[in-house]
């Protein structure tokens, strides 16, 4: 199974990340990944950067070897109506956006908050995925926000760091999360976007684990972006109103 994005990954201008841009991009050409996005946490994360590293992704290359540079953002929930901490002026720096809750940022609240919460940003044109998901604090209704995402045609993330040591009890729990959530996601046609969400370059594009859940569930591969150059772009284009690519 070749894997040619990774849409989550993480630098050294997120704090707690290790590595820098150029090492990610080596290794994920290394690993045959055309396409990645850089997604250092937003504003309201305490190991976030300086606002300005959002709007200065511009003076990036846009390829570094072999390897398409997306200018993107891990945006926190800051409530539970879908409103994120991206700035207004922020949204046309930004090619990728994901949606995430993380504690630091939102405290958990009910379930049918998170998935109010969740379906508004899906609603919100510029959001492309939800990421993470697993976390049982902020539990959704699954089948509700699957359905969502396909109707507004956005992606739910498999979020491999989640799940890539076997032996870690909390990452077994959330490889039966995500067993699930590709289940609902194959009945209701919605597409995914496999991600390393790594932290030192060694993990970007390591997505074995992830073909080990798909090929374990059959999941259809044709709503698996990541697997596919041309329909991965597409989904690019279309939300950021913009072909980067050009
Ligand atoms: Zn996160
Ligand atoms: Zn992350």
């Amino acid at each position: 199974m070749q894997f040619i994005a990774d849409m989550h990954t993480h630098t050294i201008a997120s704090s707690h990340a290790y590595s820098t841009v150029t090492e990610n991009a080596a290794e994920a050409e290394r690993k045959g990944i055309k396409i990645m996005a850089m997604t250092d946490h937003c504003v309201k994360m305490p190991d976030s950067p300086h606002e300005w590293h959002f709007y200065n992704q511009k003076t990036l290359p846009r390829k570094i070897g072999d390897v398409f540079l997306v200018r993107g953002v891990e945006a926190n929930f800051i409530d539970h109506n879908g409103n994120l901490d991206i700035p207004a002026d922020m949204y046309p720096a930004l090619d990728w956006i994901i949606a995430c809750y993380h504690h630091p940022a939102c405290m958990p609240g009910t379930m049918t908050q998170h998935t109010e919460s969740y379906i508004k940003a899906i609603e919100n044109l510029r959001v492309n995925c939800l990421g993470h998901t697993d976390s049982p604090d902020f539990a959704y209704d699954i089948r509700e926000v699957c359905v969502a995402c396909r109707e507004y045609g956005k992606a739910m993330e498999l979020n491999v760091a989640r799940i890539r040591d076997p032996d870690n009890p909390l990452h077994s729990e959330a490889y039966k999360f995500y067993r699930h959530l590709l289940s609902v996601c194959a009945e209701e046609g919605t597409n995914i976007v496999v991600d390393s969400d790594s932290h030192f370059w060694n993990t970007i594009g390591a997505f074995d684990r992830a073909a080990e859940l798909i090929e374990e569930v059959k999941f259809p591969q044709e709503l698996v972006l990541s697997l596919d150059e041309r329909r991965m772009k597409d989904f690019i284009t279309r939300h950021r109103q913009r072909n980067i690519f050009e």
